[in-house]
Parts: structure tokens; sequence; C-alpha cells
């Protein structure tokens, strides 16, 4: 197989920064990334953002089956020939952010794993849709942003510490899994990147997890505001919030950044919401 830069050049393909088009080439850290996904033959892999294909076909070398979605039609006659010799890859030319649940069941069923060089722009939407919603991989192995990866593996207190972490580790184990250079990408993109795992766990019935979730999202409306002024914002009693956070020995004038995801959850229960 010629390289992948020889691939791209030869169907006159040039880089879309719109679509976050920042490729990987590097055959070891594909395998790498693969590996530090767990993914073996009987799994049924979702990517987002097939590119040129150069994770697609390391994934298709492990997986049962692989579906990568791709934004940008012009990458198909070079998916086809970097994809010739991977027939468990399927790739579909879709706007991810439009595909259905129902779209994804079809084509992955329900028991999926994602694995994803993300295209930067969406990945906080990415990475909420399946945190939220109803349709849940076991585990997403992303390529983020080294800046959102510390946002994701953040300890309650410290200034990486906000909402999307509360967020995600509601239903969720985080580890960074490696540090990769902006070095590693063509074109290279301006800030360093790392692959994240999240492991889906069912820590509490969905419905528990919704009222939790509100409640996240209100005690990080305001940054700098105290929790119990953002929740009173949101309809909470003031004297009602003051008297929980008393109760788990925190300060009437904690922050919410302070609290852990089983502290809301606590939380959440003394106001019985
Ligand atoms: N997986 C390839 C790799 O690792 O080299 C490409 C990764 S690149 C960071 C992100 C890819 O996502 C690009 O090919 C881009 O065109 C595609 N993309 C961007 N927005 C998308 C969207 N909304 N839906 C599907 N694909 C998208």
């Amino acid at each position: 197989m010629s390289p992948i830069a020889d691939i791209l050049r030869k169907y006159g393909f040039g880089f879309d920064k719109r679509f976050g088009q920042n490729f990987l080439t590097d055959v070891n850290l594909l395998r790498a990334i693969v590996s530090d996904a767990g993914i073996t033959d009987g799994d049924a892999v979702l990517e987002i953002g097939a590119g040129a294909g150069t994770l697609t076909r390391a994934l298709a070398e492990k997986a049962g089956k692989v579906v990568s979605f791709e934004i940008d039609g012009r990458l198909a006659p070079v998916l086809s020939e970097v994809l010739a010799d991977s027939p468990n890859a399927q790739v579909v030319f879709e706007d991810f952010r439009g595909v259905t649940d129902e779209k994804l069941k079809s084509l992955v069923g329900e028991d999926f794993k994602v694995v994803a060089n993300l295209p930067y722009y969406i990945t906080t939407p990415i990475i909420m849709r399946f945190a939220e919603g109803a349709l849940r991989p076991s585990s997403m192995t992303v390529m983020v942003q080294k800046e959102v990866a510390d946002r994701l593996a953040a300890q309650p207190g410290s200034p990486d510490y906000g909402a999307i972490t509360a967020s995600v580790a509601l239903c969720c184990d985080v580890k960074i899994s490696r540090f990769v250079p902006r070095s590693m990408f063509t074109p290279p993109p301006n800030v360093d990147s790392c692959t994240v795992r999240l492991d889906f766990t069912e820590r509490m019935p969905r419905e528990e997890e919704a009222q939790v979730r509100r409640l996240v999202k209100a005690a990080f409306s305001m940054r700098r505001k105290t929790l119990v002024n953002n929740l009173s914002r949101a309809g909470y009693p003031k004297e009602k919030t003051a008297a929980a956070l008393a109760e788990m020995g925190l300060r009437s004038d904690a922050r919410g950044e302070t609290l852990s995801y089983a502290d809301f959850t606590v939380l959440k229960n003394l106001l019985s919401v």
C-alpha cells in the first residue's frame, strides 16, 4: 500500500480546516490506540470521522465490524483504496450530528464501542450525546485536545474541574490513556492531544441520573457564583440547599467545582428532587 500522503495527493485531496481534518498516519500509534480501546474480534466499533481511513483500517484488523461516519464526500476514493482489504469496515458519508439512535442501532447494534480521533469542533457534543442519551456504548476511546482530556479527568476542587467533568463522571470511569504531541498529525494542529478512555457504568437508575444531571447543570450555570446562589436561580430553595450542604459537612459558600459526582448524588437525595 502506498503511503497515505501519496494516496491523498493522487486524488487531489486538500485538507479542510472547518472539519478538523488532522489525520494520523503512524501505524504504531494507530495500533496502540486500538489496543488502548481493548478491541477484540467480538466487537462492533463506531468511529466518527473516517478521514483517510487509517484508524478505520487499524480497527478493522482487530474488530468484528467497524462503522465509520465521514462528512466529507471528497474522501470517498481515498477510503475505497485504503479500506480495499478491510471487508468488515463500512463508511457512511453523513454528518454524524444528524444521525439518530435508531440508525446507529441498525448499523452497530446496542452493544458497541466508540473509537475515534474526534473532529475537535464537536468533541463535547459527541461525548455528551453518549453520556446523556439513551443509546450508550460500553466504552469510548477518543482523541481529544489535551485541555479537554485534563477537564474530563480532573479531580473536584482543581482548576480543570467543571460541568463536563461531573456530567461524565456520573456515568463513566475516565482514564487518560496516552499523550499525543501535535507533530503526530498531518497537518499538525496548534494544540497537543491525548486519548481518553471512558468506560460506561450503571452507577444509578437513569431517572435518578437525569435528576442529578439537572442539579449539576444548575450548579455550574455561573462559574463564580456559590452553589446556593446558582441552585436558587434554578428554583431550588436557598435555605434547603444551605441545610443540605451543612448536613454534608460543606460550607454554605461552597462552589459546584468542589463537589464530586457522588456529592451531587447525596445532595440530590437531601433536596429530594
Ligand atoms: N480518523 C482519521 C484519522 O485519525 O486520521 C481522521 C480524523 S480527523 C481528526 C476528523 C475527521 O472527522 C475528518 O475526516 C472530518 O472530515 C470528519 N468530520 C468532521 N466533522 C464531521 C461530522 N460532523 N460528521 C462526520 N465526520 C466528520
